[in-house]
Formats: structure tokens, sequence, C-alpha cells
């Protein structure tokens, strides 16, 4: 095989109802026997919404009322249900990242599962675990959680445990390594090219494939995930919807899915070849009908004339509806798309998804997921002010919002935004796109900041329009708050702006005390005015759901601490990022056949840093507290029960071979909280794995947990390190391969703050 091509890997293998699928294969066996043909085919494809439907499900297999099969209503996205009313927005997947906290994911993720299952939609389409943030630019890395795919599938895990414990079957997308906008898909489809081009080609080595862009999959199969969504790109050459070594040969055979791989909207290219290769479940764009579509009437031809087996088409239908079969979606569910319109105007019926309970979840993570990364002076926390101004364009909501539709930018709204840099119609809770939601209720900064200067009588200045405001030389502080807007579909122009940055320098003449509120849908970078004696504070908000303002006042007044940490590497300037600064946007001197080669290898984000001796503005990991920690007392300990073999030999679930997650080395540490009020610290444990330094990053996450403590309080914070943490993949043998040598274990409150050093033999 030679680089940038994916060797072929055939016949797609049948889902086998290995571990916890078997009741579900059994009964989907049994189901899948009564259905016709045609029957088959229809569960194989999901018509989109349009005029003609009545639903506002993104997607949706029509019901086969003959066998008593309802169809299935499937719907966008990581952040909660988008166009529909009555329904919450959650912090962003960056928000979660920042946050560091599993149980806090976990929960957010029941809370947004429940509700999507009383609106009676069956497939979230989330989370999203790629991309991952290699293009600094990229439009969707706010969607995710990360740019470490570790973290990334700690956070996976706990996300799809919640949505499908809540009953839903989430599609985790997208696979694999769509981490570009630009030329995500052929030119016909989404760009104004006079000549048709295909799709960027993301070209990976087997091993980055493995340790980096795979990772976090393999979490979100460990948890047991029902649906993968293929992504638009091509991977190696071959789009990923139609390229059989990563659907029948990785994702079929080496991590032995049982769930249906659906394509993303639109990005099937082919007929028989995507069914050939391990595709399941055909997705439309728009417009997309029985008679032209590339399955659907087509699908049923090729299966009579013999060019795809029927056992290819039952396998897909099996798949299907095994994982509807095994959330229980047969026994306990609402009608699909029952609460879902697509046109509010009309006459409909209400359904209330949201439920109080999950009130605290909603505000708790967008706290969390704010980032303190400056705080000089005791800027913060606020101090009953008497005179606060408040500036900016991400302040307070917009005027108004498009029907049915959100309280975060929509991907269509040009209307003020300078695209796609910032967002200067309101206050954003979340990027642009499928991702978006449709919030009941908002609450904006300037919203929470009336309240608590009423209860404080403080007096309030505020300009929300211009560029250089004027400022009451008695203010005790300027509050500067701005975003850095991303949206699906497109890239990032830049990480900064001029006008921004302007109204941030102008307020700082001004203002002795300017605290700088960023709603940043990716890395903002700041060093214009981060050493400025008048910016005292700089908070990273990214987007905090509907309850930013309260979060963020909150954490203004102190009420709560900062505990989030950025998921990514702030530099001192662009040109740091190097060739990850941009996608790739030309398409020479491939002609029609762009290609991405990915030779950086696992060099992405802070290992590129490390690797390249580059000191960042601030580190991965990094974020500030209103108290401090201290670390020590490092223990390493190995698990002598365990198997210390090369390479794993236990049964392959889904997921891979089960012993992959035995524990054979546990790492603890104690941490105190050395400052006077409560704070919850995120201690993040690396490995420095042996090896050539070109290929082996000089550190990994492999480690994080977050106590809560009082002031003088200390407690142990213990990280169990699986096999699967331990090793790295052989590309001879295709296999993970257990670490031997010396590992360099590392540990304390950031990527390049870690205090506590180690030495675990392998
Ligand atoms: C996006 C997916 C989304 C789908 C359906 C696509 O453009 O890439 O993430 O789920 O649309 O809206």
């Amino acid at each position: 095989v030679f680089y940038g091509q994916s060797p072929p890997v055939y016949p797609s293998p049948n889902g086998t109802g290995i571990g916890d699928w078997a009741d579900a294969y059994a009964k989907a066996r049994v189901l899948v026997s009564k259905m016709t043909l045609e029957e088959k085919v229809n569960i194989t494809i999901s018509i989109p919404m349009g005029e003609d439907h009545v639903t506002g499900c993104e997607g949706r297999v029509e019901a086969i009322p003959r066998v008593g099969f309802p169809g299935l209503c499937l719907a966008d996205a990581g952040h909660g249900l988008r166009n529909a009313e009555l329904v919450s927005a959650w912090p962003i997947g960056m928000s979660v990242g920042a946050s560091w906290n599993r149980e806090l994911a976990l929960q957010r993720a029941t809370g947004m599962g429940a509700e999507f299952k009383k609106k009676g939609v069956n497939v979230i389409f989330g989370p999203i675990i790629g991309p991952q943030g290699r293009i600094v630019k990229g439009g969707r890395n706010w969607e995710g959680f990360s740019s470490d795919p570790w973290q990334n599938g700690q956070l996976g895990y706990e996300t799809v445990k919640g949505l499908q414990g809540a009953g839903v079957i989430a599609s985790v997308k997208h696979f694999v390594a769509n981490e570009q906008e630009t030329r995500r898909s052929t030119s016909t489809f989404f760009y104004e090219d006079e000549t048709t081009t295909q799709a960027i080609s993301t070209n990976i080595d087997d091993k980055t494939m493995h340790e980096l862009y795979v990772w976090p999959f393999v979490d979100a199969l460990h948890a047991g995930a029902t649906n993968i969504m293929c992504s638009y790109q091509r991977l190696n050459n071959s789009y990923s919807c139609q390229n059989s070594k990563v659907l029948n040969g990785l994702l079929k055979t080496e991590l032995n899915f049982q769930g249906f791989v659906i394509t993303d909207w639109g990005a099937q290219h082919a007929g028989v070849a995507t069914a050939m290769a391990g595709m399941d479940s055909a997705a439309l764009p728009e417009g997309g009908n029985f008679e032209t579509m590339l399955w659907g009437l087509n699908l049923t031809l090729a299966v009579r004339n013999g060019s795809v087996p029927e056992t290819r088409l039952d396998d897909m239908v099996t798949r299907t509806l095994a994982a509807w079969y095994k959330l229980g979606q047969d026994q306990d569910f609402p009608e699909p798309g029952i609460g879902f319109q697509a046109d509010t105007t009309l006459p409909h019926k209400s359904i209330d998804a949201r439920d109080p309970a999950y009130d605290d979840v909603l505000l708790q993570g967008a706290i969390e997921g704010h980032v303190l990364v400056k705080n000089v002076n005791n800027a913060l926390p606020l101090k009953k002010p008497k005179m606060l101004g408040v500036y900016g364009y991400s302040a307070r909501n917009r005027d108004s919002y498009e029907p049915n539709n959100v309280l975060g930018p929509l991907q269509t709204d040009d209307n003020n935004l300078d695209h796609v840099i910032i967002d200067r119609n309101g206050t954003v809770y979340s990027g642009g796109g499928s991702g978006t939601t449709s919030p009941w209720l908002a609450v904006s900064p300037w919203d929470a900041l009336l309240q608590r200067a009423r209860k404080d009588r403080t007096a309030l200045y505020w300009d929300f329009e211009s560029a250089n405001p004027h400022i009451n030389a008695n203010v005790d502080a300027c509050l500067v708050i701005v975003n850095a807007y991303a949206t699906e579909g497109t890239d990032r122009d830049a990480l900064r702006d001029d006008y921004t940055d302007s109204l941030i320098l102008n307020t700082a003449s001004k203002c002795t005390n300017t605290i700088v509120v960023f709603h940043n849908l990716g890395v903002r970078l700041i060093d214009t005015f981060v050493d400025h004696p008048n910016v005292t504070a700089i908070i990273f908000a990214h987007g905090p759901g509907q309850e930013s303002g309260n979060a963020l006042v909150s954490l203004l007044y102190g009420d709560v601490n900062f505990s989030g940490k950025i998921p990514y590497t702030v530099a001192k300037n662009e040109s740091d990022y190097g060739s990850l600064l941009d996608p790739i946007r030309g398409v020479e001197p491939y002609g029609q056949y762009p290609q991405d080669n990915f030779t950086e290898g696992l060099f992405i984000d802070y290992k590129a840093f490390d690797k390249a001796g580059i000191t960042p503005r601030y580190e991965f990991g990094f974020g500030l507290s209103y108290t401090t920690f201290s670390f020590s007392n490092l223990k390493i300990t190995k698990n002598e029960s365990a198997s210390f073999d090369q390479y794993p030999s236990g049964e392959v679930l889904q997921g891979g071979p089960a012993d992959l997650w035995d524990v054979l080395v546990t790492v603890t540490a104690t941490v105190t909280n050395t400052g006077r009020v409560s704070g919850a610290e995120v201690a993040q444990l690396y490995l420095g794995i042996p090896g050539d330094q070109d290929i082996v990053p000089v550190r990994q996450l492999r480690g994080f947990e977050k106590p809560s403590l009082h002031a003088n309080q200390t407690a142990t914070v213990s990280s169990p390190l699986t096999r699967r943490d331990l090793s790295e993949w052989d590309v001879i043998a295709q296999k993970w391969s257990l670490v031997t040598g010396d590992v360099k274990v590392e540990v304390g409150s950031s990527s390049r703050v870690l205090p506590l050093v180690g030495t675990l033999t392998l």
C-alpha cells in the first residue's frame, strides 16, 4: 500500500450480535425476516425534511406498519435539539472540554438525551469527536471537546453513555478525520468551481490513524455507541462513506462495530460501492428522491441483479434495527418526530421537553466551561462595584431571531456577521450550522448583569455599538464582552480581528480595570492587548449555552470559582501554528483531486508546540482559579495481578480486545488547596513514552481528575492507566503493543506546569 492510498477490504463483515448486543440482534433478525426486499431497502434511507414533510426531523426513516415498525426520526445535534420549541441549549462541546468534568459531561448528555426522546427523536447526530482541532481555523472545532484525542475519548465515552442511557441512539461523528470545512465535499455540492472538484483527501498513515483520529471513536464504541456517521471528505483518496478499509476494515472488523453506519448529509457518492464498503444507511441532501437517489430503487435493482448480495442488505437492516432494539425504542418511545414541527406557524402539538431537574446541570456546565487566563491587580472577583461599564457586541441578545430557530447565529444569517471572524448581531451561545440549537430562553451577560447591578445598587454604563466607547472616569471596572465566531461549512478567516482588538485597546486606554470576555468558538489570539497594564482580566467563555449570562456573572462576582482549563493551545502568533493554521484551500497542484497529507503525524496542538520548542501564550490545559493548589506525593503502582504481555489477547468486543481496558498501573498524587477560597483543580497526568521524538510526542495526556477542595483541604487523586493507555499501535503486527522501557510520568495543573515527575518502568 502506498501513502495516501486505501487498500481494499472485502467482504463487509456481518454484525454478529456479540456481547450485550445479543438480544437486540435476535429480535432484529426476526423482524428482518418478515420484510420484503422493498421494505428492507426503505430502512436504509433517510428522507430529508422538506416542504412536503410535516416533521422537523433532519432525516426520517419511513414507518413500515405492516411489520409494526414505526420509523425513525434523526436530528441534530451535539449541544441540544435544533429547530424545535421547548428545548434547552446545553454548553457546546468545547465548553464540555474546557470543564474537564466527566460526571458533568454524563449528566449533560443524560439531560440532553431525555429532551430528544420526549420530542420523538430516535437518533441524535452527536457527539462530535472529529474534528479534533488539527486545523486551528477549523470551522467546527467548537463542536468537539478537545484537541487531544485522549480527552476527547474520555468525554465522548461519558456522552455516549448519557445519551444512550436516556434512550436515544448516539450517532458519533464524523468518521473519520474531517478536519477542515474547506473542500469537505465535492465542488458541485458546496462550492462554485466551474469544474467538479472532489473533496479533499485526508492522507493519514496507519499509526496516526489509530493513535489520533480513530482513538476517541474507540472510546465511544466501548461505551456502546450504536451509530457512526461517516464523514464528507476522502480518506486516503477514497470517500469515507465508501472506504472499505475504514468501514469494513477498521470499524467493523478491528473494532467489531455492531451498530449501523450512516452517511453525513449528501456524503454518499456511489451506490453499489458504498453498500459493499460497509455503509448501512443513506442520508440524503434536500431534493433527493427515490427515483434519482443512489440507493432507493437503485439498491433494490442492485440486489435483484446480484450486484449487492441480499445478505449485505440484510446486514444493513439488521444493524439498524438492532440499534433500535438495543435502546428499547420498540418498547418505550414516542411516535418518531412527534414533538418536532417543521413549520411552527402551523397548528401543532406542543411537547415540552424541558426538565427543571437539569437546570443545575445547564448552569454548572456553563460555569465550568469558562476559563480565566489573566487576573491581575485583584480585578476579579468584582466587589460590589459602585459604577460598572459594559461594552461590546457580545454582551446582549440580538434584536430578533429567525422564526423557529436559534438563539445563536444562523449559518444563513450573514447580517452584521463579520464572516467568519465575529458575530456582531449580539451575544453567541454556540457556533453556526447544524450544531446550533433553539433554546426556550437564553440569558445574555447583560440580562444577568442588570439583575446583579440592581441588587448591589451598581450604576451601569453601556455601549454595545461603538469601537471607542465614552467611559466615565469613575467606573470601577469595564467589561468588554466580545466573540470569536465559527460555523460549519466554512473555516475561520482569522484567529483575531482588528475591530475587536481596537475596542479592547480603546477601552483599556481610558479604563484602568478592563476585563475582557470572549465567547470564543475556537482559539482566539490575544497578544495585541494581553500585556496592556489596564487589561486586568481575560476570560475565554466558549459557548456556554442558555445559562451564559448567569454563569458569567456568578464567576465575575466570585459566587463560584473558575475551574475550567483550555482544551487547546493559544499561541502568541498565528505563525506559531505552522502548517496547521490554515486549511488547504486551493486545488493545485492536484487539479480536481485536492490532497492533504497529514505528515505531522501525532503532532497537533500541544504536541506540535512541545516538539518545536515554541512557548505558547497559554498552553493546553491552562486555566486560573481564585485559589491556588499544590501537588505532592506522586505514587506509581503496578497492578501485579495484571498481564503485562506485549499484545492484548482478550475477546474482541465492540471497541477492540476486552483486555485493552485492563488497568495495569495506577498513578496517585495529592492535591492541596493552598489559597483562601474553595475551588476545583484539574489535575493532569501526562506520559512521556520512550522512542524517536520525531514520531513519539514528548508528552501525551493520559489522565485527569477534578477534585473540589475547600481552603486548606487535601485530596488524593487517582488515575488508572489501562493497557490501551500504555500501548502504541504496532503497524507490522496490526495490534496494540505494550510500551517497554522507562516511561516518564508527569502530574500537574497544565501541560507545561508539571511539578511531579516520576518513572514507570515497563
Ligand atoms: C453535518 C452533520 C449534520 C448533518 C445533518 C451535515 O452538514 O456535517 O454534522 O448532522 O448535516 O444536518
